[in-house]
């Protein structure tokens, strides 16, 4: 039997992971989160223990954890809007806050599966050389090899990555100096169904960029595309990101003390694509055809975001390692996960 602490289980990635490994009898899971309002249908499950409320002030938080026999961490605050408009409170939650995760982990004897992000890569060396797309050593990201390049401190947007590189590196040490076993996990945008909220129906504030698209979709409104939606991104399932994990759960000898990128190199498109393509998604999955003459308007970063936003020009993962170490290959296409994500937003929240 495993016992796995699940921290931010409630939240998007969180929620799916409920929902496969649940399905294992012989897993126990222990999971914090502030509300449970996306894992209902998880609560009544003997195998599955909610704790509500904010996991740093648990009083029973460390006898849990070394009752566990693996700590995931996915409790954060990752949402871009807010990564220049409250860098304060996304350094605390990113850093301060989840360092003492890591120190428990390695004052316990626990294996950390601790969730990082693409965006310590921050913007390509392309970008900085303004050497384009011809050699993929310049935009690729590999976990040991790539740089990490952030710009400017008052580009407010490097708030989240930076502390995130803080933890990475924080964590890296503590395995160094005091043994601690850990996976250090970089996704690059995961996409499915209960990824953020819809502004206004059950969320307030900017989401995601799928969630901000879904949203015109249900409310036919523009699709808003910042800075002319020239910025490249990889999009991979967010079920196939949480099988990675299981086959990680599964080769402890193989996924401890590694970085992995977990992201569908297969799947790059500019965000005008993936506005194109969620609009064409919309129209199959209806039979509408009038979604696919739903304008894209284009707006500034200034605009949507307010000052201090930036932008990752490109996010291009090598998964190799994943392959080689834990035998995970990504499969599904972008137009199959946008049809499934909508088709679920569709259904929950009416046309
Ligand atoms: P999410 O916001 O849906 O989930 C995070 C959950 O953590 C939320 O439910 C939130 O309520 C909870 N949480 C945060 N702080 C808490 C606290 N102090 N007490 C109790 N609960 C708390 O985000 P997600 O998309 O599921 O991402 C999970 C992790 O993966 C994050 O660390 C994020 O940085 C990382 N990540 C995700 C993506 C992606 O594509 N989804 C990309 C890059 C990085
Ligand atoms: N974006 C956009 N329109 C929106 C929301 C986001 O053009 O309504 C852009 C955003 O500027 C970025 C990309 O979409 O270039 C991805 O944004 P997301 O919020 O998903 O986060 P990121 O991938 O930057 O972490």
């Amino acid at each position: 039997m495993s016992r796995i602490a699940l921290l931010g289980c409630g939240g998007f990635i969180g929620s799916h992971f409920l929902d496969a490994f649940l399905l294992d009898p012989d897993v126990r899971i222990e999971g914090w989160d502030w509300t449970p309002a996306k894992i209902l249908p998880h609560l009544t499950n003997p195998n599955f223990r909610f704790h509500s409320g904010d996991i740093y002030s648990q009083p029973d938080l460390e006898a849990l954890l070394s009752r566990c026999d693996v700590v995931v961490s996915l409790a954060a605050i990752c949402n871009p809007s807010q990564y220049n408009t409250k860098a304060l409170d996304v350094i605390d939650s990113n850093f301060i806050q989840a360092r003492k995760i890591a120190d428990l982990c390695a004052k316990l004897g626990k294996w950390l599966i601790q969730f990082s992000t693409s965006e310590v890569y921050g913007q390509t060396l392309a970008h900085w050389t303004g050497a384009g797309d011809s050699n993929p050593a310049l935009y690729e990201m590999g976990e040991e090899e790539t740089p990490l390049l952030l710009g400017p401190i008052a580009s407010q947007r490097w708030s989240y990555a930076c502390a995130k590189q803080l933890l990475e590196r924080y964590v890296y040490a503590l395995h160094k100096e005091k043994g601690l076993y850990f996976t250090l996990i970089r996704p690059f945008n995961f996409l499915g169904p209960r990824m953020d909220f819809l502004p206004g129906r059950d969320g307030d504030g900017l989401p995601r960029v799928l969630a901000c698209f879904t949203s015109s979709l249900l409310d036919r409104k523009p699709l808003p595309l910042v800075d002319g939606g020239g910025a490249r991104r990889t999009f991979l399932a967010v079920e196939e990101a949480v099988a990675a994990l299981r086959l990680m759960l599964e080769r402890p000898g193989l996924a401890r003390n590694q970085i992995f990128n977990l992201g569908n190199p297969a799947n790059e498109t500019t965000i005008r694509g993936l506005a194109e393509s969620m609009r064409k998604a919309a129209a199959d999955l209806t039979g509408d055809a009038t979604y696919l003459s739903l304008p894209l308007v284009d707006v500034t970063a200034e605009e949507f975001y307010g000052e201090g936003y930036a932008d990752s020009d490109r996010r291009m993962p090598r998964i190799d390692k994943a392959l080689r170490l834990l035998d995970w290959e990504p499969r599904q296409g972008l137009p199959e996960i946008l049809h499934r994500t909508l088709e679920y937003a569709f259904r929950i929240h009416g046309r």
